[in-house]
């Protein structure tokens, strides 16, 4: 369940009768890249401009010729790089978005997503879920996104925070794990060992309820401590956001999110492991400091933790987190708070 920061990134484009694709960011030297759409080719770049190219490379691939003609495509954003909160996610959806309008391809917001997810999949070379992509193009200001990811249905959640006098602060710890990729590898591995073992299609299909029965077969069925303990995660998280989702639905009370997250972070770290010093240092920091809750957010092994706090508190708590950073002799965190915000948009 994820919610738009309120950062964007901007595309502004026009189109070509060429065949080429004249790509440039504001944000990064090197001034602009030509690349013919005829010939783009998976995993055959290894720069930012991939991530543009591999959106047209999609929607080509899909059968949307009128991108052959090319594109010029400028763009410049205010999301964090690498640091846990999809900056690349953004670049493809912005791109997606714009070519979608500038072609009149019809399609709609979660057509973009997967195609998204398909352009960093195939054509980046990273495995990323689909997640992100729908969050960028499919979010709305003041909710959050419930996705089934089984059958991508959707449900906008009001959430709310500033009319209920709380904020969520992102916390950015600007570490970056080296192993983090292989890492995601095997997770991903374990989880489907997992869902093999107990039969069904995805962990999403084990219920709650049924998670020690669950437990106790893939032990009998010679699974090792880590599939159980991925398992344990996967459904534990499933059955947190759910809670999350029917308190937020029934406007129960919203400050009871907060263990929650802080019980999510505590399953991320010693059960599914991806966790690290610098995330469990912002989740206990906050919390020490009188957080309604915390927890690591993204893919894990550093990037970025958020923080529900009360608006009176979040300085308070912002500082406690920077001082315990200086005291640990870690690089200071980047600290701010975010509304959950609008997703992609035509802003011309
Ligand atoms: P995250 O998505 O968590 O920020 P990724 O490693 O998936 O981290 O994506 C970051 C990459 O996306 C950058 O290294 C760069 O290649 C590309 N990128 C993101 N924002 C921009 C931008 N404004 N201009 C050019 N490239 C960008
Ligand atoms: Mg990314």
């Amino acid at each position: 369940m994820p919610f738009a920061l309120p950062h964007t990134a901007v595309a502004a484009v026009s189109r070509r009768t060429d065949g080429v694709v004249r790509l440039h960011s504001s944000d990064v030297e090197g001034g602009v890249v030509e690349l013919r759409v005829d010939a783009l080719l998976p995993e055959s770049d290894k720069n930012w401009t991939a991530y543009p190219a591999g959106v047209i490379w999609a929607l080509r691939d899909a059968g949307h010729a009128s991108v052959s003609a090319g594109a010029d495509i400028h763009l410049t954003s205010t999301v964090p790089t690498g640091a846990g909160l999809s900056s690349s996610a953004a670049l493809e959806v912005v791109v997606a978005l714009a070519l979608n309008d500038l072609y009149e391809l019809g399609l709609e917001r979660w057509q973009l997503a997967r195609l998204c997810q398909r352009a960093e999949n195939v054509y980046v070379g990273a495995p990323t879920g689909i997640m992100d992509q729908t969050a960028s193009a499919c979010c709305t200001a003041g909710h959050a996104l419930f996705l089934d990811t089984r059958d991508l249905s959707q449900d906008q959640i009001p959430f709310d925070l500033a009319a209920e006098g709380m904020r969520l602060l992102v916390v950015d710890t600007q570490v970056k794990h080296s192993h983090s990729e292989g890492e995601y590898g095997k997770r991903r591995a374990g989880c489907e060992r997992g869902a093999e073992l107990l039969e069904v299609t995805a962990l999403r299909d084990v219920a709650y309820e049924d998670l020690d029965a669950a437990l106790t077969r893939l032990a009998d069925a010679g699974a090792d401590e880590e599939v159980r303990r991925l398992v344990r995660h996967v459904v534990t998280e499933d059955h947190r956001v759910e809670r999350v989702v029917r308190l937020l639905k029934s406007g129960g009370d919203t400050r009871a999110i907060g263990p929650i997250l802080t019980e999510g972070h505590a399953s991320l770290r010693d059960d599914f492991r991806v966790s690290c010093p610098e995330l469990d240092l912002v989740v206990e920091a906050a919390v020490d400091s009188g957080a309604l809750g915390a927890r690591m957010t993204g893919g894990g092994f550093g990037g970025s933790a958020i923080v529900l706090v009360e608006a009176e508190d979040a300085d308070r708590v912002g500082k406690a987190v920077e001082e315990a950073f200086g005291a640990a002799g870690f690089t200071a965190p980047r600290v701010f708070a975010a509304v959950p915000s609008a997703g992609a948009r035509r802003v011309k």
